[in-house]
């Protein structure tokens, strides 16, 4: 029995280090984007109507048809096209492109214009796209909350020592996801905050847990990943060798997956999982 016991001590490694993904792992980001996203659709449709009155007075002016009128109107979008154009938009690239920079929200809502038909100059397309990312950030971030016992848990955990890592996938450019993390404190508690701009690829590329092994001179075996998307947050890591923990904080799922070595219902649960492998 003895001996059963130090055979099992030294088969199992010392967790050491523990890896957060950060939208709807850390943070309750699905509600708050939803939210957000009408109100900039709400905020394009009162700029498409201002352009759209504006083309029609130029038509006035210059005796177009009435056919040329009726054609205007009908090339205007109501609310609920630009929502769900901006939708298919977002779709066709979240969890799907791999260069980092297609994660930004200007290239989104430039490319909604587009996809929308409306004429625009190129200085005005860039101008309005620039604007709703702003507009986008300016009111998600100041919104965001962390869950519960987010804090608690990152405190205790580095209490005991572990190394913290946020990982995360790109907002466009590194500073937004740093504007974000220091609006809601964390900052201070992650020991690396690597983000796609830094490993050049959005998760699950595995680039992104080499990077942090690179980074952080710990072997995969000492490392845990938590995150909420168990296809792009945990497949690759536990391909690398971490143990993985889908947290089900935001969204509840009855589904399990081989890859998953825990699941857990609220983040404080970690320092559970991170006991047993002490
Ligand atoms: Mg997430």
């Amino acid at each position: 029995m003895k001996f059963f016991n130090l055979f099992k001590k030294k088969d199992r490694e010392v967790l050491k280090l523990a890896c957060f993904d950060l939208d709807d792992t850390l943070c309750a980001m699905g509600p708050i984007q939803a939210e957000t996203e009408a109100l900039i659709a709400q905020m394009m449709h009162t700029d498409l109507h201002a352009l759209h009155l504006r083309a029609k007075e130029h038509h006035a002016k210059t005796a177009h048809s009435i056919k040329s009128n009726s054609a205007l109107e009908e090339s205007k979008p109501t609310l609920t096209t630009i929502l769900r154009t901006f939708n298919d938009v977002k779709r066709s690239h979240i969890h799907r492109d791999r260069d980092p920079i297609l994660f930004s929200r200007q290239i989104w809502y430039k490319e909604t214009l587009r996809q929308l038909n409306i004429k625009l100059s190129l200085t005005k397309l860039k101008e309005l796209s620039v604007k709703y990312e702003k507009a986008y950030w300016d009111y998600l971030i100041p919104r965001l909350k962390l869950f519960p016992h987010t804090l608690e848990t990152l405190r205790e955990l580095k209490n005991q020592g572990m190394t913290l890592v946020c990982l995360t996938d790109s907002d466009g450019e590194k500073g937004i996801k740093l504007r974000r993390m220091a609006y809601l404190g964390l900052d201070a508690y992650f020991d690396f905050i690597i983000t796609a701009d830094d490993t050049k690829k959005n998760k699950p590329a595995i680039e992104n847990w080499e990077y942090v092994l690179q980074h952080t001179g710990m072997r995969a075996a000492e490392c845990m990943m938590v995150g909420d998307h168990p296809e792009i947050d945990l497949i690759m890591a536990k391909h690398c060798g971490f143990i993985t923990v889908w947290t089900k904080e935001y969204l509840h799922s009855s589904e399990h997956f081989n890859y998953v070595d825990h699941e857990i219902t609220d983040i404080k649960d970690v320092l559970k999982i991170v006991k047993k492998y002490q």
